[in-house]
């Protein structure tokens, strides 16, 4: 039988952010989209890769024997990474017991993570939560999330995809008998500031959207709501999410520029440095949250 490998970033357990009740939440690697604003840019690409977080070093030293390609070097001045040699092994992230070096992009089979993902089945139980599967973009490793979601529902556990919905219809149709609601972000409704916003059209995202209320399966709808890039999009997305029939609530997400050290760890620059992007106020949230309840919508707050 042919085996199934996914690449992950983490696993976060006793979520309460991604979807009902108290979740165990898998972050996969790899997203065909790139948002200005992205909170995760160790999820963007495929590859593995290392984070280096010097502001954690302790100057320690024990990453160098660790790693065979003698990307860490320390001497009177402390630890320098040189990212250059860095073959991403992730050897080095397992000796650093500071976690001034976190790996992204370990390669695992379903069997080997389920332990993890099913840890908590009593909180779940005692919740109604249960698993989530994040990233990135799962459905970029559909036939691995699918068999992650098969064996977590073959154990009566409630299961959740977080996704951009930029797929092809075979992706989606992999896991959509396996997952119980998917939780779809929704940036903007015109597509070409769609394009200027994440990379790509969101023509094929709003006819999954469609698809998915078309056979009734439960949505939750997120909208990352960023002054200056999406907020004059807020009319149009009530407009389209009014039309649908299994829209379980719809939820705000303020933007939030706390993602800069992730992306100084690996040396990527974030989009929006410079942009003077404001945190959203209250009052405009609140005011964004107002208009879709003007269109029947339920907002989700907690
Ligand atoms: S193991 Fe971690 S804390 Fe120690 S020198 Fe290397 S990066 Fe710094
Ligand atoms: S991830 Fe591997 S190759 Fe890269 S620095 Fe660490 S040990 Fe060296």
């Amino acid at each position: 039988m042919k085996k199934i490998v996914g690449s992950i970033v983490n696993i976060k357990r006793f979520e309460i952010h991604d979807g009902d009740g108290l979740r165990t939440t898998l972050f996969v690697k790899g997203c065909p989209l790139q948002c200005r604003w992205c909170h995760n840019p160790e999820s963007i690409s495929p590859k593995s890769a290392l984070g280096y977080y010097a502001h954690k070093c302790i100057g320690c030293g024990n990453c160098v024997p660790a790693c065979p390609y003698g990307a860490h070097t320390v001497d009177k001045d402390g630890h320098i990474f040189h990212r250059d040699r860095c073959q991403a092994c992730g050897k080095c992230a397992e000796a650093c017991m500071a976690n001034a070096l976190l790996f992204y992009g370990q390669h695992v089979t379903p069997e080997e993570i389920l332990p993890q993902l099913t840890a908590d089945m009593a909180f779940y139980k005692n919740s109604g939560g249960g698993v989530t599967i994040s990233g990135g973009e799962p459905l970029l490793q559909s036939e691995f999330c699918a068999e992650v979601l098969r064996l977590l529902q073959a154990q009566g556990i409630n299961t959740a995809v977080d996704t951009c919905l930029f797929a092809s219809r075979e992706q989606l149709d992999c896991v959509i008998p396996y997952t119980n609601t998917f939780l779809v972000d929704v940036k903007a409704i015109d597509t070409e500031l769609h394009r200027a916003l994440t990379g790509q059209p969101n023509t094929r995202i709003l006819e999954n959207i469609r698809y998915l209320d078309a056979m009734g399966k439960d949505m939750e709808v997120r909208i990352p709501y960023v002054p200056g890039q999406n907020s004059g999009e807020i009319e149009k997305i009530a407009e389209f999410l009014s039309t649908l029939h299994c829209l379980k609530g719809v939820r705000v997400l303020p933007y939030h520029d706390l993602s800069g050290t992730k992306y100084a760890s690996l040396d990527m620059q974030y989009p929006l440095a410079g942009t003077d992007t404001p945190i959203p106020s209250t009052e405009a949230v609140e005011a964004a949250r107002d208009t879709l309840r003007a269109h029947g919508i339920k907002v989700l707050t907690k």
